[in-house]
């Protein structure tokens, strides 16, 4: 096992790697900006050190001197958390190449192929996996975006080699719409990731968002811990998670985990990682229903690998029992999983909530401010992932996150109604935040029965998006 091990990272996030390493016996170290000095994280490391400036360019995503703190402090292994560096395979690679230094996450090649998403559809499509219909090259010209609109049926969905989080992805709802589309895909691809390369995906108009945990180490062992729902999603941003989905079955369920563990053997892929899957009624299924068939059920098509731990890990650690964070660093240590497939039991249900500074009633707006009460639910199947204390700022230099609730039950519903609980003692006042949404979604119909797709929330809210 590592001994000291730098957390290239802030707030929740940062504090739950080290209390992973801490587990293991390892020293931690913190990297933090300015505007973080007196950040929940820098009190929780062993060792801290000022990186840069607030801005993220010029201190948390500042890789030479993130690299030259680990050296300095005798670290033997840098965690890069989620966000920030955490997808950077250069910065990866440049860790991989420092003599004494562990990366803990998967190797930058294969951070590279499953980065460039038409590479990662090859990918899969090369381990059998269903993919979203759409172009495993990059497309061009709007004569041919045109064609596979044709081809497709529209809407069809332009989006950014490097994109993520809907940003760089346009949806055309007609031939008349490419030219405008294709343009400002690539203007966004090239603004937010700085790559202008697009490609084409069928549109799919009502899809559940289920993407499954993986871990894989070292030795050839590939597991996977099922899956999570994020279905529930504004303007194509999760907003609550869960494990496991009310809308799959057991047998789609191990089809899905199966697929997405042949995926990333195909990709050699190591340490965690997230398949994300879009789930539909199949076209074949409709045309069915129209003739007065019988539905074929549910397919699942893969849209994406992130190569990184992801905000919702916890839920799927509280329905398994699995820490994945330090999994990852056994794995990074070279260690082997000690766990078969058969061994990974799911277990009652838990879901996660994004609690955020924003202000639900204008429009999510982040509102940054202190803290002047911070008083979080306790008790039984009550978890709380955060580094805040009551009276700390809320900045607004990075994301407005204030941490995460997650509440577990015997089942959904049990875990529903200890989340009224759990949101209802959940204390703040000096900004808005995001519990009073939350608990109107534990009155809404549609998603205490599970039948929200990922459109289901815009639709509510009436946003265009
Ligand atoms: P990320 O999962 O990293 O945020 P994306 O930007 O690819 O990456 O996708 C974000 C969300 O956009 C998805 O969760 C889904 O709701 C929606 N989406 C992406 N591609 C499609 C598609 N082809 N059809 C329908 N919805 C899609």
């Amino acid at each position: 096992m590592f001994d000291k091990v730098l957390v290239a990272n802030r707030g929740e996030i940062a504090v739950r790697v080290m209390a992973a390493a801490e587990e293991l016996g390892c020293e931690t170290v913190a990297v933090y900006s300015d505007a973080d000095r007196n950040g929940g994280h820098v009190d929780y490391a062993d060792e801290a050190y000022n990186v840069g400036p607030a801005p993220a360019s010029e201190s948390y995503l500042d890789q030479e001197e993130i690299i030259d703190v680990a050296q300095r402090a005798g670290a033997d292994a840098i965690h890069p958390g989620y966000g920030f560096l955490a997808e950077n395979a250069e910065f990866a690679s440049k860790v991989e190449e420092t003599d004494g230094i562990t990366w803990v996450g998967p190797p930058s090649d294969a951070m590279e192929t499953l980065g460039e998403k038409t590479k990662a559809r090859t990918v899969m499509q090369d381990a059998g996996v269903p993919v979203v219909p759409g172009t495993t090259e990059p497309v061009d010209d709007a004569a041919e975006v045109r064609a596979l609109g044709e081809e497709f049926g529209y809407p069809i969905a332009i989006k950014a080699e490097g994109g993520g989080g809907g940003r760089g992805m346009k949806i055309v709802r007609s031939e008349a719409e490419v030219d405008d589309a294709l343009e400002s895909a690539k203007r966004e691809g090239e603004a937010y990731f700085g790559n202008d390369s697009v490609y084409v995906e069928k549109y799919l108009e009502a899809p559940k968002h289920i993407e499954v945990q993986v871990l894989a180490d070292q030795h050839g062992n590939v597991r996977h811990l099922g899956e999570r729902d994020c279905s529930l999603q504004r303007r194509h941003q999760k907003v609550i998670e869960e494990a496991p989905s009310p809308a799959l079955d057991d047998d789609l369920r191990a089809e899905i985990g199966e697929a997405a563990r042949q995926g990333v053997r195909e990709a050699g892929y190591t340490n965690a990682g997230t398949v994300e899957f879009l789930v539909e009624d199949s076209v074949a299924s409709e045309t069915q229903r129209e003739g007065g068939g019988e539905t074929a059920g549910p397919e699942f098509y893969f849209m994406e690998v992130n190569t990184r731990i992801q905000v919702e890990h916890t839920v799927s650690e509280e329905v398994t029992g699995i820490d994945i964070v330090r999994w990852q660093l056994r794995v990074a240590a070279g260690e082997e999983l000690a766990f078969a497939q058969d061994d990974v039991e799911i277990e009652g249900h838990a879901v996660e909530y994004r609690i955020n500074a924003e202000n639900p009633a204008t429009d999510f707006t982040p509102t940054p401010g202190q803290l002047t009460t911070y008083r979080p639910p306790t008790s039984i199947g009550v978890r709380l992932d955060h580094a805040v204390a009551q009276g700390d700022e809320i900045g607004g230099d990075y994301d407005s996150m204030i941490g995460k609730l997650i509440v577990s039950g015997e089942d959904r519903a049990h875990c529903l109604e200890r989340s009224k609980r759990a949101l209802e003692h959940f204390d703040v006042t000096g900004v808005h935040t995001t519990i009073p949404f939350h608990r109107l979604m534990l009155d809404d119909e549609t998603f205490v029965a599970g039948d929200h797709t990922t459109k289901y929330l815009d639709r509510e809210l009436e946003d265009d998006a």
